[in-house]
């Protein structure tokens, strides 16, 4: 396929955001091929008209579980809906409507301008299966360039376990099951150091530490062996320092950093990464909504404002903060990776651009493949967001692309399946954030 964007402005993070105006992009073999002043026309390229529109690097989501949806569900909260649950998909059918479910999460990322999806946690393999249908063209998450984890990594009684991470106790059985899970095809190793906001039992202890120092290291230490990068879930400062000096290369979620975790993080050029995205509206919105109890709601405005205070301290340093958006959890539908934009400017007092800036070009830097994604550039592959209005001065032009290009996949007027009573609650929420 060959595609023309004829006349766009193209927003050129690598320099500030600034806005390159009146230009071509000539696009064939999934890459951009050639960036012109328009009004140059080769033959052989289908074209679109852009006059008016803005073109800017498809999102890059560093955090997503593909399994859900992001409806409030009794079901993620544990107890005997999620057991129930958890058997059916242990099934024959549990399995085939589980990679249904996982391709239509990945295809809903696709059609909200997210071009590349990094999965960290996900059931049964079901993300490592949908990313070898995706290599062999198939399927209608087609062009999505997706990083996986296979399932998450614990210990017994960590955060997911049982649903979507394994446990083990000792070290060697724990180094197995990170071989088991690169056997399977995944690209990076993803364990859960803490616990969570639904498990926690503590008000203000969201983050209660189950892994101990020699099981991380384990971990970590058997995951590099095989070139693999590991991704924590991490959310207390106790849980921070084992990761961090353990070897974990990306903290997410995350909290504060005392001095010898922030030194070993920049050392291991290591990253954290934000997810506004399940914290801010299960914090603020109320529990009718959320389905969680007032701890539950405690713990989750903590955990905001302990990744916030952790980002501020990385960033001083130089030392870099990703975004994410925790999809799948209450609230953190497949389809609002924009919304986490807003969510991060309101909560750090950063510009438009310098958020577009990181859930594209930032985040790719984090991943390690900026050379192949993350700007619009001569060579880079075609993974494309081109909206109607100038981001930089409002970011909800991103919720309604005009177009979305994935490794040349051209996807003409796409529109996310949208959860109206989600998409209620969470429009009120932007609103009142964007003021
Ligand atoms: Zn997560």
């Amino acid at each position: 396929m060959k595609t023309l964007l004829s006349n766009c402005n193209v927003i050129d993070v690598k320099n500030g955001c600034g806005i390159l105006q009146k230009k071509d992009l000539y696009i064939s073999d999934g890459k951009i091929q050639k960036i012109t002043d328009h009004g140059t026309r080769e033959i052989g390229f289908d074209a679109i008209d852009c006059t008016g529109k803005y073109v800017l690097p498809g999102l890059i989501n560093m955090h997503v579980h593909l399994f859900g949806t992001g409806k409030p569900s009794k079901a993620l909260g544990g107890g005997k809906a999620q057991k129930r649950l958890v058997a059916f998909i242990n099934t024959k059918l549990g399995r085939f409507v589980l990679s249904k479910m996982v391709e239509k999460s990945a295809k809903q990322m696709l059609l909200s301008g997210v071009t590349t999806v990094r999965s960290v946690g996900d059931l049964c393999y079901s993300d490592i299966s949908l990313k070898k249908k995706i290599q062999k063209n198939k399927g209608g998450a087609r062009g999505l360039r997706l990083l996986v984890s296979g399932p998450a990594v614990t210990a017994p009684g960590g955060h997911g376990d049982g649903t979507f991470a394994i446990s083990a106790q000792e070290p060697e059985e724990l180094k197995k099951i990170v071989r088991n899970i690169v056997d399977e095809g995944a690209d990076l190793i993803k364990i859960c150091v803490t616990g969570g906001v639904m498990d926690a039992k503590k008000r203000g202890e969201p983050g209660e530490v189950k892994m101990t120092a020699e099981q991380v290291k384990a971990v970590c230490d058997e995951a590099h062996r095989l070139n693999k990068k590991v991704a924590a879930h991490v959310q207390s400062k106790n849980g921070v320092r084992i990761a961090a000096l353990n070897g974990v290369d990306t903290i997410e979620h995350g909290a504060t950093f005392d001095e010898e975790s922030l030194a070993e993080i920049k050392n291991r050029s290591g990253a954290m990464i934000l997810t506004y995205s399940p914290a801010l509206p299960n914090a603020l919105l109320s529990h009718e909504v959320t389905k969680l109890n007032e701890l539950c709601m405690y713990n989750s405005k903590v955990v905001m404002e302990q990744m916030t205070l952790g980002a501020a301290q990385l960033e001083r340093e130089g030392v870099k903060v990703g975004l994410g958006t925790d999809s799948s959890c209450p609230l953190c539908t497949q389809y609002n990776t924009w919304l986490e934009l807003v969510y991060y400017c309101a909560q750090t007092g950063a510009s438009s651009a310098q958020a577009i800036k990181k859930a594209t070009l930032t985040n790719a830097e984090i991943l390690g493949i900026d050379e192949i994604t993350g700007s619009v550039e001569e060579g880079k592959s075609a993974d494309l967001l081109i909206v109607n209005d100038n981001p930089l001065s409002d970011l909800k032009t991103l919720k309604n692309p005009f177009v979305v290009i994935a490794q040349g996949r051209v996807l003409k007027n796409p529109r996310p399946k949208r959860i109206r009573p989600v998409e209620e609650q969470l429009e009120k929420l932007a609103e009142v954030m964007q003021k």
